[in-house]
């Protein structure tokens, strides 16, 4: 297993419970943290920044873990993560607020990276048949030349290690490209398309005694005119907030600095209600180069390479502020695993047969998610330089959008649950959006025109004034 991060410990959990010997590589010497405290306080690492960013599970993570990996759930919660109930997600608008058959696969959880990898970490470490080689780069692939080529280990700077399959979960930085270059493959068929939002975001935590503005489990995520702001709970009394602009608004770069990060949430009531009742116990942490990305390893109906799989960002990577990744990694490493079960000696067929399991499972939400962040990249473009605005994604009646959707669940209780549907990755978002069930209330609530109630947003000067605030 190359990586020993969300991907790379599902994987190697489920594969070692599964009977396989197990040798974890991760370039990373990783601390061995006392307590979730210690282990946020070192969590920032160059070759997976993304770890101090904000974190949600989205139910199907969770749905996942209680069936496939009970005792990482059982102890995520015990190490203070929290539950987010689908009637913590209900807006004041929904009137009708009844539980309904079912609610209770929406929960979501909602924690610090840094903790949710604290406890993975020492589970993969106590696993039997797992060892970990911390601090170990693998540098490139050992492979038999062929029409495809038969990968048979890899190359570390220690030296090399045969395996009959090897892994990558090497992340969103993965160099697979050029290894498989390497031993002769074909490309791999790798698709991209633009996110084109930065991440600023820091950690807070509660202040005793204050009271509260709403539930920390609410997930707030607000796709303003201008930029897109959120706050969401996390373990043990912290809280989560971000600002997401255009990668490209060079207004927003000075929102590194904390006050500039803090006066501009205040624009924002509800942010600034928030900011009240919490205490920052990080500094801001930004993060670029987002994208939505998805790798194939057939192309054409054939394998580039056999003997090599991957799963994790690897894979596929989407847009942070629907937190897919690590549903998507859990998902990948139980395929892998039911895939390498169903063909323990065919690693042809093992390719094909995950292949066409990640075309289920990983390509639906890539897909969709190239078309939502085209959408609101067009809007952003439009209200701050005048870029023409897109053409409406929606053309036919059988069927509805996200963003028709996401306007509708504020008022109607069948189209909330088909927005969280796909927010929690239960049901394909195609699947969703052609349900006549869903479309004939999206549809009535769009043509009654009632107001949806959207957030009080900042006028263009009072932004501006926030953005450049002295420091
Ligand atoms: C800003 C941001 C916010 C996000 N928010 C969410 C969220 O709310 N919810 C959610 O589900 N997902 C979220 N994600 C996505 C999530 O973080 C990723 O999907 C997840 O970390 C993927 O895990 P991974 O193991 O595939 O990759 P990584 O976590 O990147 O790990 C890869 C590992 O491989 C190691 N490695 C790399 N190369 C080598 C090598 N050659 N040899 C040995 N080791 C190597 C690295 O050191 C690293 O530890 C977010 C992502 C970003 C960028």
């Amino acid at each position: 297993m190359i990586g020993g991060s969300a991907a790379g410990s599902f994987g190697a959990l489920l594969l070692a419970r599964s009977g396989h010997e197990i040798i974890v590589f991760e370039r990373e010497q990783l601390p061995a943290a006392r307590d979730v405290e210690s282990a946020a306080a070192c969590a920032f690492r160059s070759s997976a920044p993304q770890i101090v960013q904000p974190h949600i599970v989205m139910a199907r993570c969770r749905q996942l873990l209680i069936e496939r990996l009970p005792d990482v759930y059982r102890a995520w919660l015990a190490a203070g993560v929290a539950e987010a109930p689908l009637a913590t997600q209900m807006p004041r608008s929904l009137v009708d607020k009844g539980e309904r058959v079912g609610d209770e696969q929406f929960t979501m959880l909602m924690s610090r990276r840094s903790t949710l990898d604290w406890v993975l970490q020492r589970i993969v470490r106590a696993e039997p048949r797992i060892s970990v080689r911390d601090g170990l780069q693998v540098t490139d692939l050992l492979a038999i030349p062929g029409h495809p080529p038969r990968v048979t280990g890899v190359r570390s700077i220690q030296g090399d290690f045969t395996a009959d399959v090897v892994v990558d979960a090497s992340g969103r930085r993965s160099v697979i490209d050029r290894w498989l270059r390497k031993i002769g493959a074909k490309p791999a068929a790798n698709s991209q398309a633009e996110c084109g939002i930065a991440y600023y975001s820091r950690h807070y935590r509660l202040r005793p005694g204050v009271e509260l503005p709403g539930p920390p489990t609410t997930r707030t995520v607000s796709a303003l005119d201008e930029f897109t702001v959120g706050i969401w709970g996390a373990d043990n009394g912290t809280m989560q907030l971000v600002v997401a602009p255009l990668a490209t608004d060079r207004r927003f770069r000075r929102v590194k600095h904390p006050e500039v990060f803090t006066a501009v949430l205040r624009t924002v009531s509800s942010f600034a209600a928030w900011l009240d009742a919490l205490d920052p116990i990080t500094e801001v942490f930004p993060m670029g180069g987002l994208n939505n990305t998805m790798r194939r390893l057939v192309v054409d109906g054939a394998p580039v390479v056999v003997g090599l799989h991957a799963i994790g960002d690897s894979v596929c990577t989407t847009n942070p502020t629907l937190g897919r990744g690590l549903s998507l990694a859990l998902s990948n490493a139980a395929d892998l695993v039911e895939t390498i079960s169903a063909n323990p000696e065919n690693l042809h067929m093992q390719a094909l047969e995950l292949d066409r399991l990640y075309e289920d499972h990983v390509a639906p939400y890539y897909e969709d998610q190239a078309v939502v962040d085209r959408h609101r990249l067009g809007a952003l473009r439009h209200n701050i330089f005048d870029a023409p605005l897109p053409k409406p994604t929606c053309e036919t009646p059988h069927r509805t959008d996200f963003f028709q959707l996401r306007r509708a669940a504020m008022l109607d209780p069948t189209a909330f649950r088909a927005f969280w549907k796909i927010m929690g990755m239960l049901s394909r978002p195609d699947e969703v959006y052609a349900d006549p069930e869903v479309v004939a209330c999206t549809q009535k609530v769009l043509e009654d025109d009632s107001p949806t109630p959207s957030m009080v947003q900042p006028s263009r000067e009072q932004l501006l004034a926030a953005l450049q605030l002295k420091v």
